[in-house]
């Protein structure tokens, strides 16, 4: 690949002003995702587009001749991350909401962190392009939000669009271009670069990869960069379509080679003097995690908890995991993520996880020596997998595990009343005939009568031409003792037995369901 310095490097480093960083947040399927990939798709300048074969967690488009950067892992985690750094990841929001369904738990969330960070943003009505989309509704919704948009005399822009069909994509690029032009976002360009880790990620050949982005200062290469607990120097940058360069400006997403560890997405990253400080820096970062890590102890809060630290290649793979994850909700499990991040298996995953007896599960990485050992030093399970779904299932059988047993009912028989021969105190004596099933001995039953359940009981006798048997089959006559209820003639005694048993995550979700 020739190296050369990207006309995007060049014209931000030329003008002083940086482009927009916009993070994409609202309610799930609310249309996040298909936004971002139909403004990757279109608008990202040919040839790039084709080229972008790793999404790097950021694209750069083009708008009034002038760039916008898009965050384009939606969702919260980066930004939250960042923030408790002191440092913002994005300049301008786009609230997403969904015409035809409106505003949502999680777009009141995403409100919440947008105002908290005091971002400017869009509301941006999405679908409407379906006929039950309500843009009016979805307005006034916001507006009970206290979210006052410029029509209606506030300073919130609106956009109508449909990621789907493109409609009013445009013009939504417009406003976001007007809106960081309007907020006049500066740039120190002559400054050591200093920025955030969109994602990290381990390369067979080329070792640690960080998808940063500059937030302010230029990024070279040979640069030596600090990021939490890891450094390095600079060996080579890509822009976000994989181009070399030799140098990063502000708001610009880039990919650096170089480090020694990859470092966790939401980490800020600066450029140091030296390899000396940059050591210092990090062996500070390193003890100081091992401090609040210790101070954040947690107790095992419920015995049929499990507990778990996940391990994986890169971010991606842990988004996935988390979002299978979320599946094996239901009321009866309980599961708790201490720790998941991108790395190999390593001691100090072997620490977190030591006091809860925490399963330890990596998903394409390796475990380290030390780690192994310790791990079995403490007696805790590590496990590895080449693929998600296996892992899944581990977490799954670990849950299950932790189940508890509950009485399942099986209808075994129906039986219709042809007469009554005797009733005390004790109980009843009547005719039957089998309609369905095998009728045991010792069998609960319910008594329906026109459809309705009027009592319960239990058989004590069954008898054949006189003889006590144990079981009667279909189609037979027998006479019935039992305690508890009465029936009359022509009611239906429903037999069943009702069995402990383990539940799957699946019959739990069934049950939910019903
Ligand atoms: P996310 O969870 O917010 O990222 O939502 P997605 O982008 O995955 O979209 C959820 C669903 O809505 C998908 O089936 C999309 O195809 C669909 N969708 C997204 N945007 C539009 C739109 O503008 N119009 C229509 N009709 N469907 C859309």
């Amino acid at each position: 690949m020739t190296k050369k310095v990207s006309h995007k490097t060049k014209e931000v480093i030329a003008s002083n002003t940086r482009p927009p960083v916009v993070a994409v947040l609202g309610h799930i399927d609310h249309g996040k995702t298909t936004l971002l990939d139909y403004i990757r798709k279109t608008k990202v300048a040919e040839g790039e587009a084709g080229a972008i074969t790793q999404h790097m967690g950021a694209y750069q488009v083009k708008a009034r001749e002038h760039l916008i950067t898009f965050l384009d892992t939606p969702g919260h985690a980066a930004f939250v991350g960042v923030r408790t750094q002191g440092l913002s990841v994005a300049d301008i929001a786009l609230l997403i909401v969904a015409a035809d369904e409106g505003v949502k738990e999680q777009t009141k969330e995403a409100l919440a962190l947008i105002q908290e960070q005091k971002l400017p943003f869009i509301a941006v009505l999405n679908k409407v392009d379906k006929p039950e989309a309500q843009v009016d509704r979805v307005k006034k919704q916001l507006a009970e939000l206290q979210v006052f948009i410029e029509e209606w005399g506030g300073d919130v822009p609106v956009a109508l669009v449909s990621a789907k069909t493109g409609q009013g994509v445009d013009e939504l690029l417009e406003v976001i271009s007007l809106m960081g032009e309007i907020k006049g976002l500066k740039a120190e360009v002559n400054q050591p670069a200093q920025g955030v880790v969109l994602d990290g990620r381990r390369d067979a050949k080329r070792g640690a990869m960080l998808a940063l982005l500059v937030r302010d200062g230029t990024l070279k290469v040979g640069d030596i960069i600090v990021a939490g607990e890891t450094m390095g120097r600079v060996r080579a940058l890509e822009d976000f379509a994989g181009t070399a360069i030799e140098a990063a400006g502000p708001s610009m997403p880039v990919r650096a080679v170089g480090l020694k560890e990859v470092a966790a997405s939401g980490t800020v990253f600066t450029v140091v003097e030296n390899l000396k400080a940059a050591q210092t820096r990090a062996a500070e970062a390193r003890v100081q995690s091992a401090r609040t890590s210790q101070g954040r102890v947690m107790k095992v809060e419920a015995p049929d908890m499990v507990y778990l630290v996940i391990k994986a290649d890169q971010q991606g793979s842990l988004a996935a995991i988390s979002h299978a994850l979320k599946t094996f909700t239901t009321q009866e499990t309980h599961y708790k993520v201490i720790r998941a991040e991108v790395g190999n298996v390593s001691m100090g995953d072997v620490e977190v996880a030591a006091p809860l007896n925490a399963l330890i599960l990596g998903f394409q990485v390796s475990v380290l020596p030390d780690a192994q050992t310790q791990a079995k030093h403490h007696g805790l399970a590590v496990h590895t997998f080449p693929i998600i779904y296996d892992l899944l299932d581990a977490v799954k059988a670990a849950i299950e595990g932790k189940l508890k047993p509950v009485l399942v009912r099986y209808d075994i028989a129906s039986l219709k009343v042809v007469a009554v021969f005797k009733q005390g105190k004790q109980g009843m004596i009547v005719g039957c005939r089998v309609n369905d099933g095998l009728a045991k001995r010792g069998s609960k039953f319910e008594v329906a009568r026109d459809g309705a359940v009027v009592g319960t009981g239990k058989i004590t006798e069954l008898r054949q031409a006189k003889e006590q048997v144990g079981s009667v089959a279909k189609g037979r006559d027998c006479g019935v003792a039992f305690e508890g209820a009465t029936a009359q003639a022509g009611d239906e005694l429903k037999l069943y037995e009702e069995r402990e048993e383990i539940p799957t995550l699946e019959s739990l979700k069934n049950a939910q369901r019903s």
